[in-house]
């Protein structure tokens, strides 16, 4: 995965403009690390409240390097400069490199990669940080899908070192070239899987949850178990808290998606913890409720 993604970076340049789709949690995230590595990015969304916080919490990252010293303030000024808000295409026909992070809706993203394409350029890549919806399908509304793969980042973007980049059936090599020469542009390990339900990480992680599970249908209790994985075990967290920074939501319809891609596998006999909590609207980090109550 690691080897083949290493020698696809040395096939192609980094992009010199890239461009992304949403200022939420990823977007703005993923638009921030483009900025902070070097590379200008504009920043699109369709609410303008969403670029003021996706640009506030660029500012923040941002002020935590002015306080540790790595930058001055003329630097931090210079770098969210090359962050551009936008709530249009306009700029978009320069963007080597458009990465999609709006909702995890399919006809939502086929609609707006399909609009987005009409505004590029010919080569330019376009990309889409999905976590579990099939590449092939969203390239389907694509008149290029040889342009098009997946590149997954992970939450928080500017902690999270991995990105897998997925190839859909029609992605050519040297998309995956210019997404993973992006991707280690921006410090992080990319690695070139290919599509399936969960691509890489979920496929590891969503077993461990539902062992996890399992344990606390067997009388287990989440905080022991936790315990034990961070303090014993010496992992950053344990499965519950890693529940809830993921998002008991989130965490709800991936867990669908894999039960659904691979029944034998990961199909799951009666309610779980994750739907307990989904159905108590406990969605974790993000509402303050999870396993445990967030400040
Ligand atoms: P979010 O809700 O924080 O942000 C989505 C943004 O997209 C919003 O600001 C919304 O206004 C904007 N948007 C909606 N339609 C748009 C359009 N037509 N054009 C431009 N912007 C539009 O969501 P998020 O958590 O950042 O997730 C975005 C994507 O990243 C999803 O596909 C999700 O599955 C994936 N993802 C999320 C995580 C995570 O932990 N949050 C991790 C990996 C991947």
């Amino acid at each position: 995965l690691k080897s083949k993604a290493k020698k696809l970076a040395q096939q192609a340049s980094a992009p010199q403009q890239a461009a992304v789709l949403g200022a939420g949690i990823m977007g703005g995230g993923i638009a921030f690390q483009s900025a902070w590595k070097g590379v200008p990015v504009l920043m699109k969304d369709i609410s303008e409240k969403a670029l003021t916080l996706g640009m506030s919490e660029a500012g923040k990252l941002l002020n935590k390097q002015l306080e540790r010293g790595k930058i001055d303030g003329l630097q931090l000024a210079t770098i969210l400069s090359t962050i551009q808000p936008t709530l249009s295409f306009s700029g978009f026909e320069r963007a080597d490199i458009v990465v999609e992070a709006v909702v995890e809706n399919p006809q939502v993203k086929a609609q707006v990669l399909a609009q987005t394409e009409a505004q590029v350029g010919e080569n330019t890549i376009l990309a889409s940080n999905t976590s579990t919806i099939p590449i092939s399908l969203l390239a389907r509304s694509l008149k290029r899908p040889e342009n098009f793969c997946g590149m997954h980042f992970f939450n928080p973007v500017h902690r999270m070192p991995l990105v897998e980049v997925i190839r859909g059936e029609k992605t050519s090599e040297a998309t995956l070239a210019k997404v993973v020469a992006w991707a280690s542009k921006m410090g992080k390990t990319p690695i070139v899987v290919n599509d399936c339900p969960g691509f890489f990480v979920n496929r590891v992680l969503f077993p461990y949850f539902a062992a996890f599970s399992l344990l606390l249908r067997d009388g287990a209790d989440f905080r022991q178990i936790d315990k034990v994985m961070e303090k014993q075990f010496g992992w950053p967290m344990g499965p519950a808290t890693l529940l809830d920074v993921v998002g008991i939501d989130t965490a709800h319809h991936a867990q669908r998606v894999m039960a659904d891609g691979f029944p034998a596998r990961m199909r799951k006999e009666g309610r779980d913890a994750i739907d307990v909590l989904f159905e108590a609207q406990r969605f974790g980090q993000k509402n303050q409720r999870g396993f445990y109550a967030w400040e």
